[in-house]
């Protein structure tokens, strides 16, 4: 079997990829070694700039009709008194609208659907989709991609191979990159449960100690996450679902009684994070993308954009060189020049953002309430933090802007303009020029 790009793992990167490709007349083979729907919660949230991306892959209106719009995200910061009284100490809500440009909004749309979307998209040009389901890439051997299919091995050649098959990477073996893991002192339990008609914006809670996440769906339902000790599920595993009812009504009593359409356990799913980026995306005319090159802390929701977001690129660069007549293993490092630095610097917000939830002391508590509060009174700040998690562009913060969260100084009268947030937009094509 011959094709011209060959991508291991039909994942929300891989597909996308594969849209691309087969959208710019590029025969394109994807090995998925599913070969049906999973269950698995894998992250839920487009940021701005993937939803601008899945738009110029022609399905904007499909992800509109099954997802929900997010524009604002509220961090409440709570006191559980004894008595049950939950006293508020701080609420800020940061907006998508301050991005420049048409996407100025997240949104919130079923892991499965978006692939889906995808899948039926990439269906649109039979000649140069091939999706290969239940086949599982193996490794390469003599140059080629070996797969089990239909309990057959085959053989794959391609000019260029991509690993796409998430975490765990054959591919990332076989070019012989390693994976240095940073754990983190907190897991989550994640679920998803109804939601009043009422609640559609997300919405982080917060005590010293505990934190509960809820990012509305469509379809009336909410995804919540809950962060719980490192090593502590099996302990409240024993407690029961009672003490996820109590946890969930006390810190957002608006779901009390709609948590409890919770029945069984199994519906809720550990969440261990964790974070690594490794040192080469790219070898010869072998490439990888998404999570099989680095993954990410889930608190800023950047995991499947970051690999909607290579894929985008890796794509556009490959269809480039194929409608100018280009070697195609000859630019590959430039998918690398690209993303390694948007990748990192997310990883790092991502980072930071974990770290901001992850001690349980109050005074930690009194200065993460007061940077997030900053940034709703500081345009600047605002606008930073909006356009570096929208995956739209990068400005880093400075001394003063850190500062400025701190207290040591006054919030700045000053607006930013959208020609100034412009100029910090990505350049995503440099190769072009
Ligand atoms: C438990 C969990 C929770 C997460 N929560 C969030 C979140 O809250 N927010 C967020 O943004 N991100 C989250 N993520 C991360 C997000 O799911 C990933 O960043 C994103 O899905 C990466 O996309 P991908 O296409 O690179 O890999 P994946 O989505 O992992 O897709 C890889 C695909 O490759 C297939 N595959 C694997 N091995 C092979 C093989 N050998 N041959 C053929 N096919 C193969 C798999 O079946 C899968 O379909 C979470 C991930 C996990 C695992």
């Amino acid at each position: 079997m011959h094709t011209e790009v060959f991508v291991a793992g039909g994942g929300v990167g891989g597909l996308a990829l594969a849209v691309k490709l087969a959208s710019r007349g590029v025969h394109v083979t994807v090995a998925e070694q599913l070969d049906k729907t999973s269950p698995l919660y894998k992250g839920e949230l487009l940021q701005p700039k993937t939803i601008n991306i899945l738009d110029s892959l022609g399905v904007l209106s499909d992800v509109h009709e099954y997802g929900n719009k997010i524009e604002d995200l509220e961090f409440q910061e709570v006191i559980r008194h004894s008595s049950g009284w939950l006293e508020e100490i701080s609420n800020t809500k940061l907006t998508y609208n301050r991005l420049a440009g048409d996407f100025d909004y997240a949104l919130m749309i079923p892991h499965d659907r978006i692939k889906a979307i995808l899948k039926e998209k990439g269906e649109q040009f039979p000649e140069y989709f091939h999706y290969l389901a239940g086949a599982r890439f193996l490794g390469f051997e003599n140059g080629k991609a070996a797969i089990k299919w239909n309990k057959d091995k085959k053989f794959v050649e391609a000019d260029v191979y991509v690993g796409a098959e998430g975490r765990s990477s054959p591919t990332r073996e076989a070019m012989g990159v390693s994976v240095n893991r940073t754990d983190y002192n907190h897991h989550f339990l994640t679920v998803t449960i109804p939601r009043p008609d009422d609640f559609i914006e997300g919405k982080i809670v917060t005590t010293n100690r505990c934190l509960l996440g809820m990012f509305p769906l469509p379809d009336n339902e909410v995804r919540t996450v809950y962060l719980i000790k490192a090593g502590e599920y099996k302990q409240i595993k024993e407690k029961g679902l009672e003490y996820v009812y109590r946890a969930y009504g006390s810190l957002e009593p608006r779901l009390k009684e709609h948590v409890k359409a919770i029945k069984e356990w199994k519906k809720i799913q550990l969440m261990i994070p964790y974070t690594y980026h490794v040192d080469k995306y790219v070898t010869g005319n072998i490439a990888l993308i998404g999570d099989a090159a680095h993954t990410v802390h889930p608190m800023a929701g950047e995991g499947m954009n970051l690999a909607i977001q290579d894929a985008d690129v890796l794509g556009e660069l490959v269809a480039w060189c194929k409608e100018t007549g280009r070697h195609y293993h000859e630019y590959l490092a430039d998918y690398e020049q690209v993303r390694r630095p948007h990748v990192e610097f997310l990883l790092k917000l991502s980072h930071l953002s974990a770290i901001v939830y992850s001690y349980p002391y109050e005074w930690w508590r009194r200065l993460r309430m007061k940077a997030v509060e900053r940034m709703c009174e500081d345009d600047k700040l605002h606008e930073k933090q909006m356009l570096n998690i929208s995956g739209l562009g990068k400005w880093d913060f400075s001394i003063v802007d850190r500062a400025i969260q701190a207290g040591a100084f006054p919030a700045r009268k000053q607006t930013i303009t959208d020609t100034q947030q412009l100029n910090h937009h990505f350049q995503d094509y440099p190769w072009k020029k």
